[in-house]
C-alpha cells in the first residue's frame, strides 16, 4: 500500500466534507474565496481553543471590530477585554500589532488588493506562524499551502504508517508533503483551501486520539492502519499513532493573592500585570510564595516588603490553575485596603485566566 493517497480516496474526502462540514460564522463562502480578515481572525482565535468555545467570541468581535482599521484603531485594553476569556493573551496583542501593520500598508475593509496575496506575506505579520499562514492563504485565496496542526499530524502518522512522535519535525516535514501530494489530485471544482479543512475536521471528529471511527472513516481504504484488519482491530492500533511526545517539565508555582472588593461599588483591587505571562491584564496583587510553611507573620512581612498593598486577611480557599509550563496554586487571602482605596469596575479590563476564577468563586 503506498504511504500516498489516492485520487479516489482524496475525492472521498471532499465529498464527505461538503456533506457534513458544520456551518460556521466565518465559512461564510466556499473555502478560497472568504475575506481574509474573517480567515485570520477566526484561524488565531482557534488555536489552543475549541470551536464551540470561539464561535460567541468571533461573532462579538466582529460585530466591535468588524474592519481591520476599527481594530488597529482599538486601545489595547479594548481589545484584551474583547478577548478575555479565550486565554494566551498574546495572541490578542499580536492580532492588534498586525492589524496597525496591515493598516499602515494599506489593507481596508475586510480584504482586498492591499491584503497579503501569499502565505509568505501572512507569515511576516506578527503572531502568524507557518500554520495559520498556510490556513488564512488557503482559505481566502486559494493558495496550496498545506496546513500542520496536531489534527493533520493524526492523520498522516496513521494513513501512512508513520512511527514518529507527535512533536518531531520530521512528522511535520513528512505531514506537509503528504499534504502537498494530495492536493495535486484535487478535482477541479476543489481549492486546498476546502481540503486543508477537510483533513483537519476527520482528524478531530473521526481519526480522534482515542477510539478513532475507522468504520465510518472516508479514506479507510487508503490508510495503513486499517489495510487487512478490522475497524476494531485497526480502531486499537491507531491509538498507539503518532508516538507520543516527550514528557513537559512542569514548573510548579505557589503564588497569594489578596482580594479586597467594595460591596458599594461594586469594584474590586486589581493592578496590571507587567511581566511574567499575561502582560497587560489585570488581576488581583498577588506575591509568590517562596515557602509554604512560611507564618502567616513571615507572610505578611514578604507582602509588604513586595510593595503590594494593603495588610492579608484570612485565607478563603485555593484555586489552581495551569498557564503554558506553570502549574499555580493560587491562595487567596481577604485583603484590608486603606479607606481611599481605588477600586476597579472588572468588566471594563482585561482579567487573567486565573483573576476572574477568583473572582467568579468569591465576588
Ligand atoms: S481508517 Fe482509522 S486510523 Fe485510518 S485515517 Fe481513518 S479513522 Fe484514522
Amino acid at each position: 500500500m503506498s504511504d500516498r493517497l489516492g485520487k479516489d480516496q482524496v475525492a472521498a474526502l471532499l465529498g464527505w466534507f461538503a456533506a457534513r462540514q458544520r456551518s460556521l460564522p466565518w465559512r461564510m463562502a466556499p473555502a478560497g474565496q472568504r475575506p481574509p480578515y474573517a480567515v485570520w481572525v477566526s484561524e488565531i482565535m482557534l488555536q489552543q481553543t475549541r470551536v464551540e468555545v470561539v464561535v460567541p467570541y468571533f461573532e462579538a468581535w466582529m460585530r466591535s471590530f468588524p474592519t481591520v482599521e476599527a481594530l488597529a484603531e482599538a486601545s489595547e485594553d479594548e481589545v484584551l477585554r474583547h478577548w478575555a476569556g479565550l486565554g494566551y493573551y498574546r495572541r490578542a496583542r499580536f492580532l492588534h500589532r498586525a492589524a496597525q501593520e496591515l493598516v499602515a500598508a494599506g489593507a481596508r475593509g475586510q480584504g482586498g488588493a492591499a491584503w497579503p496575496q501569499s502565505a509568505a506575506a501572512w507569515a511576516e505579520l506578527p503572531g502568524i506562524g507557518e500554520y495559520t499562514a498556510a490556513a488564512v492563504a488557503s482559505l481566502s485565496c486559494g493558495e496550496a499551502a498545506p496546513v500542520v496542526d496536531g489534527n493533520v499530524k493524526r492523520v498522516v502518522a496513521r494513513c501512512a504508517g508513520l512511527e514518529l512522535a507527535s512533536d518531531t519535525r520530521a512528522l511535520h516535514r513528512e505531514s506537509a508533503a503528504w499534504m502537498a501530494a494530495a492536493m495535486e489530485l484535487l478535482p477541479k471544482a476543489e481549492g486546498p483551501g476546502a481540503w486543508n479543512e477537510a483533513v483537519m475536521e476527520l482528524g478531530a471528529t473521526v481519526c480522534t486520539p482515542r477510539s478513532p471511527a475507522c468504520a465510518a472513516c472516508p479514506v479507510a481504504d487508503g490508510c495503513h492502519i486499517n489495510d487487512g484488519r478490522g475497524p476494531e482491530d485497526a480502531a486499537r492500533l491507531a491509538e498507539a499513532y503518532p508516538l507520543p511526545p516527550k514528557a513537559k517539565n512542569w514548573i510548579e508555582l505557589e503564588l497569594v493573592y489578596g482580594l479586597a472588593a467594595c460591596p458599594q461599588e461594586g469594584g474590586v483591587l486589581l493592578v496590571q500585570r507587567i511581566e511574567g505571562w499575561n502582560p497587560g491584564l489585570w488581576e488581583p496583587p498577588s506575591l509568590v510564595r517562596e515557602s509554604s510553611g512560611a507564618s502567616p507573620e513571615d507572610l505578611q512581612a514578604a507582602w509588604q516588603g513586595s510593595g503590594a498593598p494593603g495588610q492579608l486577611g484570612e485565607e478563603l480557599g485555593v484555586v489552581r490553575h495551569t498557564i503554558t509550563r506553570h502549574k499555580i496554586q493560587a491562595r487567596v487571602h481577604l485583603l484590608e485596603t486603606p479607606a481611599d482605596t481605588a477600586y476597579q469596575d472588572p468588566s471594563q479590563v482585561g482579567l487573567t485566566g486565573l483573576a476572574r476564577k477568583i473572582l467568579r468563586r468569591w465576588v
